[in-house]
């Protein structure tokens, strides 16, 4: 094959990460995701009363499940993998929806695992069917493991999750510890006036529980459309809110792609992560791009176009043909976001179908 043996955009950005959500499915409703809840309503509209917010119609989604004939199977994913791999890309994540509820997906990750390329396979739950599944994943392959974790208080987890499922992630993440699926993060999504007031709080348990605690700042992908600037809260806000209660040590840069700037709590592996995609943007430096489960390759989180893979896996399109595909879509991927412009438009899908 002739030309570049990497994935290089037109802005000099050389992929290396493939993000695949494996289900557009999810037994959450996270209220910054897929809030399609009376109570989630009613949040958004004491938090920001001006935001849009109309009334959810109860058990309706405002898109259908696919069907299982559209979504991508292990095979066609682990093709897209193999070809990925063969220009460099070495990290994949597998995500969703809830990619825990996707049937045998220990198979994949086996099959995936078995890639010599690829040096980091990791995966980001909600923690719900983690107990049952995670010495599996292990056996099957998986380095390590990402768990959402928005709130430690019972009420308002229900609150931010629309699911009374606390006590189950907890588990979760000590099962993930005590397996080995380490190094092991923790993403908190912080809404002002929602869960805020559990920064200091979750930075304690990142040290009690020696874990990296990832504070994220909320971008406009939820499926209400409910996002506006008020509800978010400033990386550099958490920071300040955090080093008010302990003192924090920047740790040294280990990749510009990293989307988080790294603080060690003093102790033991114990870590804060800040992710900033509102209000400090990382697009200069980004080597990532997604495969969606119904075989859409989105080359941004915000991207408005994106690039159907499935026919020419479907139609047995060879590994050269596919190769050149990528290529040509890697091509089109965006300078960077524009959330901070004034014509910003939130793309249709959620960040559930997209995988983040
Ligand atoms: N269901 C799994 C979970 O929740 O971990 C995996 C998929 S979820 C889409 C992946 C990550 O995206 C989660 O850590 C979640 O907190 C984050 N996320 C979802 N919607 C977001 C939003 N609007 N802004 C920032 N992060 C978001
Ligand atoms: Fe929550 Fe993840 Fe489900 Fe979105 S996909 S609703 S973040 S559990």
């Amino acid at each position: 094959m002739s030309g570049p043996s990497v994935l290089l955009d037109t802005h000099n950005r050389v992929i290396r990460d493939l993000r695949i959500s494996i289900t557009d499915r999810c037994n959450f409703n996270c209220i910054y995701c897929l809030p399609e809840t009376e109570e989630a309503a009613n949040l958004f509209q004491s938090v920001a009363p001006e935001a849009k917010s109309s009334a959810p119609v109860p058990g309706k989604l405002p898109y259908p499940w696919k069907p299982r004939s559209q979504i991508l199977s292990f095979e066609e994913i682990v093709r897209v993998i193999q070809v990925a791999a063969s220009f460099g890309v070495d990290k994949i994540r597998i995500t969703g929806g809830e990619p825990l509820l996707r049937r045998g997906i220990e198979s994949l990750i086996s099959q995936i695992a078995a890639i010599d390329l690829i040096r980091d396979l990791s995966l980001t739950t909600n923690g719900t069917h983690f107990p049952r599944l995670a010495k599996r994943l292990k056996e099957a392959g998986l380095g390590r493991v990402t768990i959402s974790l928005d709130s430690l208080d019972r009420d308002n987890f229900k609150k931010i999750t629309g699911h009374d499922r606390l006590a189950e992630v907890l588990k979760s993440i000590c099962l993930a510890k005590s397996i080995g699926l380490t190094p092991l993060k923790v993403n908190a999504v912080i809404i002002r006036g929602l869960n805020d007031h559990e920064i200091v709080r979750l930075a304690k348990f990142a040290l009690d529980e020696d874990i990296v605690m990832r504070f994220i700042e909320f971008m406009p992908l939820d499926s209400r459309k409910a996002w506006c600037r008020d509800h978010v809260v400033s990386g550099s806000e958490i920071l300040r809110q955090i080093q008010s209660k302990y003192p924090l040590t920047r740790l040294p840069v280990a990749n510009p792609s990293e989307t988080s700037t790294r603080w060690s709590l003093g102790r033991g592996a114990a870590e804060v992560g800040i992710i900033a995609p509102v209000t400090q943007p990382f697009c200069g430096d980004c080597n990532r791009i997604r495969l969606t489960a119904d075989g859409k390759i989105r080359t941004c989180l915000f991207s408005h176009h994106e690039h159907d893979l499935k026919p020419s896996l479907r139609k047995g399109s060879d590994t050269a043909e596919l190769a050149a595909r990528l290529q040509q879509i890697v091509l089109k991927k965006e300078p960077g976001h524009r959330i901070n412009e004034a014509d910003f438009v939130q793309p249709a899908r959620t960040m559930s179908l997209i995988g983040g």
